[in-house]
């Protein structure tokens, strides 16, 4: 049957747009017709009205950026990121800690932070590039899977595509309108976002800083207006980081400052501030015929080893050559290619989130002989090399499945843009 598309993906933020630049990439010279309905309009110049793309920063791996260059995303998205040259991480209040360095393990750098807002401007300004690849603005409310075809119904109307992406973040409601079951962990915690203007120039090193109450990320992120800036995650419980949300800002930063030390210089000017759940979920059934679920919709991970977009986007560079595997053999909706995707990408996903919630729960048992244990294991990291290495290759997405995203030696190309 003929139909109005090819392809949806339903939700434009950091996943599906990222998907739609990565399929057409992966069929040049016949393009499928790729619809991506979003709820907020395309334009560029309002990116940030997306959820998706706030006032949050993305810590982004080696293997994101290898997957941004092959989506056309990585030259703009590069312009607006900080490079991140070494990691340091602590337990507050307890001996021992672990200096990862990009230069010791040979690499160009151990990540990059970007703004979300760059993020979606880069998204956004990419897929002009890409001939088949058509933006809609729309809610796509419900879905009927058919033998050959979906049936959308998108603000009213219909429209009738082969394959349907779902992308419509965490809390999905076209998952859960096709009954997709979720396992789903509370983690009764939020994670405080802000960014923070200090003393001294942060050198490209972030810090993971584990406390009492939560873990906290101070990530570094390119000068703005002749302010040295990085980007905090501070993650609490709920009750706490109410309080701390609602104070002054001058309280705030000394508060800030106290369960963070003094590393970065004094704690000189807070950001807009802003709060989000934590939680851990995953979709029990990915895919089926003529449907796949990626990004937040299918997985949601704690975030503070900085995660959860770059285990998205290793599941959407598979994903999509799955799909452009199955364009060229006559059906972007068959199941055997989704299940292909899922069955090389599933190990992927169970093991960045159980690394993700592994070093929350660690780093938050507050028994002494737990705190000394995490003093010894912090001290074995940094000395035993093999040790570092797995652990640098978890923080960096580097060596998982694809070859493109094996170790490289590339020469960073400087600190900030
Ligand atoms: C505090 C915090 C810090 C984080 N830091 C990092 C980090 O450093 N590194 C990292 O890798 N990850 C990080 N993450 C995770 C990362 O933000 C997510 O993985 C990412 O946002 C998922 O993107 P998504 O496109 O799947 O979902 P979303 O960003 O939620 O986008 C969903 C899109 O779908 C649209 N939509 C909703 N409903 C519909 C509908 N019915 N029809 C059509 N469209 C719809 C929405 O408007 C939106 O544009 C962090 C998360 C948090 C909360």
């Amino acid at each position: 049957m003929s139909t109005d598309t090819d392809i949806v993906i339903a939700g434009g933020g950091m996943v599906g747009g990222t998907l739609a630049a990565l399929i057409a990439s992966q069929c040049p010279g016949n393009p499928p017709r790729i619809r991506v309905i979003e709820p907020f309009p395309f334009d560029a110049s309002k990116h940030h009205d997306n959820p998706s793309f706030d006032q949050r920063s993305t810590a982004l791996a080696l293997s994101a950026m290898h997957v941004l260059s092959q989506a056309k995303l990585w030259r703009d998205v590069e312009k607006r990121a900080c490079v991140i040259d070494s990691i340091h991480v602590s337990d507050r209040g307890h001996f021992g800690s672990m200096l990862m360095r990009a230069d010791e393990e040979q690499l160009p750098a151990l990540g990059y932070v970007v703004e979300n807002r760059f993020l979606g401007q880069a998204i956004m300004a990419g897929q002009q590039q890409w001939p088949g690849v058509q933006w809609q603005t729309g809610k796509v409310s419900a879905a009927q899977v058919g033998r050959d075809h979906v049936t959308l119904e998108v603000d009213g109307s219909t429209l009738t595509t082969r394959l349907l992406v779902v992308a419509d973040g965490a809390r999905s409601a076209l998952r859960e309108q096709l009954g997709v079951r979720v396992e789903h962990t509370d983690y009764e915690q939020m994670a405080v976002i802000a960014n923070i203007a200090i003393e001294k120039p942060h050198e490209g090193r972030a810090f993971e800083r584990f406390t009492d109450q939560g873990p906290m990320a101070m990530l570094p992120l390119p000068d703005a207006e002749g302010w040295h800036r990085s980007a905090l995650v501070w993650t609490l419980p709920p009750e706490e980081a109410a309080s701390v949300l609602a104070m002054p800002d001058e309280a705030f930063l000394e508060k800030l400052q106290q369960r963070f030390g003094h590393r970065l210089g004094r704690l000189l000017k807070v950001g807009e501030r802003a709060s989000y759940p934590l939680s851990r979920s995953h979709a029990c059934e990915q895919v089926r015929p003529r449907v796949a679920i990626v990004g937040n919709a299918a997985h949601a991970l704690h975030p503070v080893a900085g995660q959860g977009f770059n285990l998205a986007l290793r599941d959407a560079a598979v994903l999509a050559e799955c799909i452009a595997q199955a364009w060229r053999d006559g059906d972007p909706g068959s199941l055997p290619a989704l299940q292909a995707y899922l069955d090389a990408q599933l190990a992927d996903q169970y093991r960045t989130a159980d690394f993700s919630e592994g070093i929350t729960r660690i780093f938050t048992m507050r028994h002494p002989l737990a705190s000394r244990l995490r003093g010894i294991g912090l001290l074995a990291l940094d000395v035993l090399p093999i040790l570092k290495k797995h652990f640098v290759r978890e923080t960096t997405g580097i060596g998982r499945h694809h070859p493109e995203w094996k170790m490289r030696s590339q020469k960073p190309k400087g600190k900030s843009a």
